[in-house]
């Protein structure tokens, strides 16, 4: 008999669902509600086979949105009652030290999630409110929180440590914790599905290329290292992103700018990245097109975007001791060879070499023959990982 899960994505004004059949791992409907909780009307769009729809509301809270859910599905016979649902499975940011795997959510590990706040005050409160949502509508069903972070929970506190005075680790928690853990293990386990090898004995280097942007080190199955940190502003440079930048331009900006600390804060995460080297978007379909016509800040923004990528691909090659596979997913990772090319130029004395082709067509397998480092293009799927995780605990 089926089992039906459903994976949950609260953001702070939106709620992802995907509902999914287990184990046989088929979405059944899937959608999304946008502008909760705000003055204007909710927008509902959603898809169920070949039906598609998407619709204005009334001014909804969360919680409102999951009672429309649940009683839409009812309605639309895709539940035929609420005891089908057997678990919710919700995308936590942030589980800190606490929580190295995902986890059923009880008293206790709702307080955790609810303290853990304060490292990430933007996205563990709105998924609380996802939580919580869930809870009071279903009062009998297991829920699950599977987090960002659990995955990196692995690394070696060499690579975790900043090398700042200890006690801000022992008494703030301030260390390097990772994001993006769900997608980074996914396609890593798919990499090794694909292979016909254990994941425990592949070195894999993850690219998670989005508007978001992280890369991981995959040793022994096992995050190794990853390049976002105490928060996701860290690493590479993304969207919106500045990535690492030497921290001494804050206070600089500070004491010489007059900017507040909130000033800085938003510079680095909304106005640098794609859009601030290039002063033109965020997308990087803008910033190719751009490039492509000799625009000078779009061609900078590519070049410092793509060498990043290069260069923490050849920190992880000599960190793990070698390279057996480079997975490219997310956006722009799944859909742009012209990037993947420029990530994987001059990489050739790694063993990484692309075949033009196979990259233009996003092929699964994309390394010209004979290469001794598989490169790969999967489809990151939170979702899924979401539900598989959920689907085990309950
Ligand atoms: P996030 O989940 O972090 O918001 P996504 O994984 O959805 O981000 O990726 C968004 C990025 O993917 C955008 O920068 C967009 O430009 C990029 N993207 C999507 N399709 C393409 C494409 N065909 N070519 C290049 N970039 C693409």
């Amino acid at each position: 008999m089926p089992t039906k899960i459903m994976s949950i994505n609260a953001g702070s004004s939106s709620l992802k669902f995907q509902l999914f059949e287990m184990p046989t791992e088929k979405t059944v409907a899937k959608g999304l509600f946008e502008r909760l909780g705000s003055q204007d009307n909710a927008v509902f769009s959603y898809s169920f086979g070949t039906a598609k729809e998407k619709k204005e509301l009334n001014r909804f809270s969360h919680k409102e949105a999951v009672d429309f859910l649940l009683n839409f599905l009812i309605e639309k016979k895709i539940l035929s009652s609420l005891e089908e649902l057997k678990g919710v499975g919700h995308r936590v940011a942030h589980g800190g030290e606490a929580f190295p795997h995902s986890c059923v959510i009880g008293i206790q590990e709702e307080a955790v999630i609810d303290e853990l706040c304060q490292l990430a005050p933007l996205h563990n409160p709105v998924n609380l409110v996802g939580i919580r949502s869930f809870k009071e509508a279903l009062p009998g069903v297991k829920q699950v929180a599977v987090f960002d972070t659990a995955f990196h929970q692995t690394m070696p506190s060499k690579n975790y440590i900043y090398p700042i005075p200890y006690d801000y680790y022992t008494q703030d928690g301030i260390r390097k914790y990772g994001f993006h853990g769900t997608s980074h293990q996914y396609v890593g386990d798919e990499a090794a599905k694909a292979l016909g090898e254990q994941v425990e004995s592949l070195k894999i280097i993850s690219c998670h290329l989005g508007n978001g942007a992280s890369i991981c080190a995959i040793k022994n199955g096992k995050s190794f290292d990853t390049s976002m940190g105490f928060t996701p502003l860290a690493g590479l440079m993304m969207g919106t992103r500045c990535g690492d930048i030497d921290p001494s331009i804050l206070t600089y900006l500070q004491k010489n700018k007059k900017m507040t600390p909130e000033d800085v804060e938003a510079m680095m995460n909304q106005q640098s990245g794609f859009l601030g080297v290039s002063q033109l978007s965020n997308d990087s379909r803008d910033i190719l097109k751009a490039a492509s016509e000799d625009n000078p800040q779009a061609r900078l923004a590519l070049d410092i975007f793509t060498n990043r990528v290069k260069t923490t691909i050849g920190a992880y090659a000599a960190e793990m001791g070698g390279i057996d596979v480079v997975i490219f997913t997310a956006g722009i990772g799944e859909n742009s060879a012209e990037i993947r090319q420029l990530c994987c130029s001059d990489l050739a004395f790694l063993g990484i070499e692309l075949d033009e082709n196979r990259n233009q067509e996003g092929q699964s397998f994309i390394q010209k023959d004979g290469k001794s480092v598989y490169v790969m293009v999967i489809p990151t799927n939170e979702e899924l990982k979401i539900a598989q995780d959920t689907f085990e605990l309950v």
